[in-house]
């Protein structure tokens, strides 16, 4: 399967209650070989109008901070966990998580990434959690690089979070310029 017909797939998915409420799924948008994989909790609703990830205020920061770096928007895939927005942008449901992780799952094996950051403790306990690490708190695992196999994943913050604390701008920034050292190698 291509990555294309996976994002075709999940654009028509009834999986889960999300979708009678959704106007788009966001299935995740970029380099289909990307080695930098970025990915979020859910869409919100400028992503849910639009069908694409991070096109809100949150995702213009996320693209100034990779741009900051070196890092091109279109050099990497954007995804989040949950691919339909979660009425009123609350937190995804465990069944909803689960009900998506297949996705997610089948759009790592495609796209073989080498670094996923992962933005926010959504996506940062689940992915962890995939690779059998043990998710604690935002707090104590953000900007910590965990090797597994093959792989590399940095939790970071997610950029919707610093839109109300200015003072996460800053560990963002941290955390990605990190991951850009990371990624140069
Ligand atoms: S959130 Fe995921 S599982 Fe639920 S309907 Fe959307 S694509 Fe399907």
């Amino acid at each position: 399967m291509t990555l294309e017909a996976l994002e075709e797939e999940i654009r028509a998915c009834t999986n889960c209650p999300l979708c009678r409420t959704r106007k788009n799924a966001v299935p995740g948008t970029g380099n289909p070989h990307a080695t930098l994989m970025l990915i979020g909790e859910a869409p919100g609703r400028q992503e849910d109008e639009r069908g694409e990830p991070f096109v809100g205020r949150a995702g213009r920061l996320l693209s100034e901070i990779l741009a900051e770096i070196g890092i091109g928007r279109d050099e990497v895939y954007i995804t989040n966990v949950v691919k339909c927005r979660p009425p009123g942008n609350r937190t995804p449901r465990a069944s909803e998580v689960r009900a998506c992780m297949p996705y997610l799952r089948r759009q790592i094996s495609l796209i073989g990434p080498r670094i996923m950051v992962l933005l926010g403790m959504v996506p940062a306990k689940t992915v962890l959690g995939m690779y059998g690490i043990r998710f604690t708190s935002m707090g104590e695992m953000v900007g910590k690089v965990f090797h597994v196999d093959d792989v590399i994943l940095v939790p970071c913050y997610h950029p919707a979070a610093a839109l109300y604390n200015p003072r996460l701008v800053d560990r963002i920034r941290e955390t990605l310029r990190k991951v850009g050292e990371l990624y140069q190698k």
